[in-house]
């Protein structure tokens, strides 16, 4: 199975992004190259009645993204081209998005992970394994119980934690993570592969890659569908998706595995 798609691209309106070439014109041209069919955008977004922005948020209140779609609608682009979002939660139920601006959208990623964020997301009561696995879970099945997001951004990755990926992901029970995952396969809510399963030194990420693909793996087998992600801040970083053939070829993924939002009309 080829991968066709990319739908985690950020592009120079999301403030984390310090690519001014990482534009529509651009990402479109290197993504027909690389033979993709179909992208998705996906700035950061806060947009609440009830939870304030952080100050990262606070510039992200859903404006940019609206002008991108209208920019993407307004000619062909060679490419199949979506506008998306990627959502954020401060805790179990707390979410940093609204009905109205998910009706607006595309499609929603809905990031349950983004604990670096100290003083904005819920964080661990201490710091052993088995408390941030726990708390990794708890945030997990309430995104994907809410069906606020359309598909999970990189699921199960302790971002703030990263040195415990490993241990943590170990404290969590095969049971506990089927049941988590059949959760979002109820819901048919996408499950995204993202870069930050690879292990990556110049990032100073070490981890064993088969915890990234042990979770996978369950979520497959819970009958979970999957999208792929390059999270990309900068057009170089567009090349990641060919990294996910690793996760293809030991998952054993297949066309039917793929989920809606990321399929293409003639894909097999
Ligand atoms: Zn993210
Ligand atoms: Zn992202």
């Amino acid at each position: 199975m080829r991968i066709l798609s990319d739908l985690h691209i950020h592009t120079s309106a999301s403030p984390c992004c310090h690519d001014k070439e990482q534009t529509i014109e651009n990402i479109t041209e290197a993504t027909k190259n690389m033979g993709l069919k179909k992208i998705g955008f996906a700035d950061h977004v806060w947009v609440s009645d009830m939870y304030k922005p952080s100050g990262f948020y606070n510039k992200q209140s859903g404006e940019e993204h609206l002008k991108l779609k209208e920019i993407a609608q307004s000619r062909d682009w060679g490419i199949e081209v979506l506008v998306g979002c990627e959502a954020d939660m401060i805790a179990p139920g707390k979410f940093g998005i609204t009905d109205d601006f998910k009706r607006q959208m595309d499609y929603v990623l809905l990031s349950s992970d983004h604990f670096h964020m100290k003083d904005f997301v819920e964080q661990p009561e201490n710091s052993d394994s088995r408390t941030l696995g726990r708390h990794m879970l708890k945030f997990f099945i309430s995104a994907a119980e809410s069906g606020m997001g359309d598909i999970l951004a990189h699921p199960f990755f302790p971002y703030g934690f990263i040195d415990m990926y490993d241990t943590a992901m170990a404290s969590i029970s095969d049971a506990e993570l089927f049941d988590a995952c059949a959760v979002a396969a109820a819901k048919n809510t996408g499950i995204e592969i993202n870069p930050c399963y690879l292990p990556n030194a110049a990032k100073n990420r070490f981890f064993s890659i088969e915890t990234p693909v042990r979770f996978l793996a369950i979520a497959k087998e819970a009958g979970c569908k999957f999208t792929f992600g390059s999270d990309a801040h900068g057009i170089k970083e567009l090349e990641a998706v060919k990294d996910f053939q690793y996760f293809i070829d030991a998952l054993g993924l297949q066309a039917k595995d793929i989920h809606d939002m990321a399929n293409i009309a003639d894909q097999n």
